[in-house]
């Protein structure tokens, strides 16, 4: 087993420690576990945010890739019956282990696969009360963006759709150790109970919104023309010369569930 203080931070696992007592207690602040909570932290590390959760709950999984650091987590926390330590890859866990509902995900996500893990989670939804994560700046920002925004993409309606979303702080560069090139930031994310629009199939939405940005600067009547003709477009009162960056997510609701109709009677 590596000491903590002895182990180099990895490049590949996106290893980034926190080690600003004061950012680090305002992040556990800002989760405020409560002790009933059912606390899940992804990527624990060195323990920084765990140390600190593990004081008010009652239960605490977390879910680590690098075996040298859950080694040194279990001599650290290892005889701590509020917590399990499992030694996984967060991008391939089955969260339902955990519990069918009411689930606290929280982590200091590694900045290489936020987005896919974002995804992944995504799926276990009604098993989740909230997700708080930090994640690079920029990501957070293109997750609560606005339409309108050059920010706003894929990300922000596949998380907008499902889950009402709060960017909360920023972080600086050198509240960590090694510090990463750019800021971070904290947001919250609420999985809806039932979301605004009623969607029929969440394939079409993700078919849909991918095409749509997937080059940015064309219009939807031609970003989506293999899709829903313009006459489907007019029909549901969304303008084919618009581009997917301005649309609502009520507007790519409409789409997918027309593109799924289409689809089901093309059979
Ligand atoms: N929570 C610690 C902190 O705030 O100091 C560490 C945060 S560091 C940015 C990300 C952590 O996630 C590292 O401990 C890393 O080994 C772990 N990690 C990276 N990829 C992972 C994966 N696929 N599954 C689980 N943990 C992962």
């Amino acid at each position: 087993m590596i000491a903590p203080d002895k182990h180099r931070a990895r490049k590949r696992f996106g290893q980034n420690f926190l080690h600003d007592p004061s950012i680090i207690q305002r992040i556990v602040d800002i989760i405020n576990p409560q002790k009933q909570d059912h606390l899940i932290e992804i990527g624990p590390g060195k323990g920084a945010l765990t140390t600190l959760m593990l004081e008010r709950v009652t239960k605490l999984d977390v879910i680590e890739i690098d075996r040298d650091l859950v080694a040194s987590l279990k001599t650290m926390l290892g005889n701590d019956d509020r917590l399990v330590i499992h030694e996984a890859d967060a991008l391939k866990l089955e969260l339902s282990q955990f519990g069918q509902k009411d689930l606290r995900i929280v982590g200091n996500l590694p900045y290489n696969i936020s987005t896919p893990l974002l995804f992944h989670l995504l799926t276990y939804k009604k098993c989740i009360k909230d997700m708080t994560f930090m994640l690079q700046k920029e990501v957070v920002n293109r997750i609560c963006a606005k339409p309108g925004n050059k920010q706003y993409g894929r990300l922000t309606v596949m998380l907008q759709y499902y889950c009402e979303v709060e960017s909360l702080f920023t972080i600086k560069p050198g509240a960590f150790n090694p510090s990463p090139k750019v800021d971070s930031a904290i947001v919250r994310l609420r999985p809806l109970k039932k979301p605004q629009h009623e969607l029929l199939d969440h394939e079409c939405l993700k078919i849909i919104v991918r095409e749509a940005f997937s080059q940015r600067r064309k219009t939807i009547r031609n970003g989506l023309k293999n899709y829903i003709s313009e006459t489907d477009m007019k029909d549901l009162d969304i303008a084919p010369e618009t581009r997917a960056e301005n649309l609502e997510i009520a507007d790519f609701v409409k789409l997918a569930n027309r593109y799924h109709y289409l689809k089901i009677n093309s059979l």
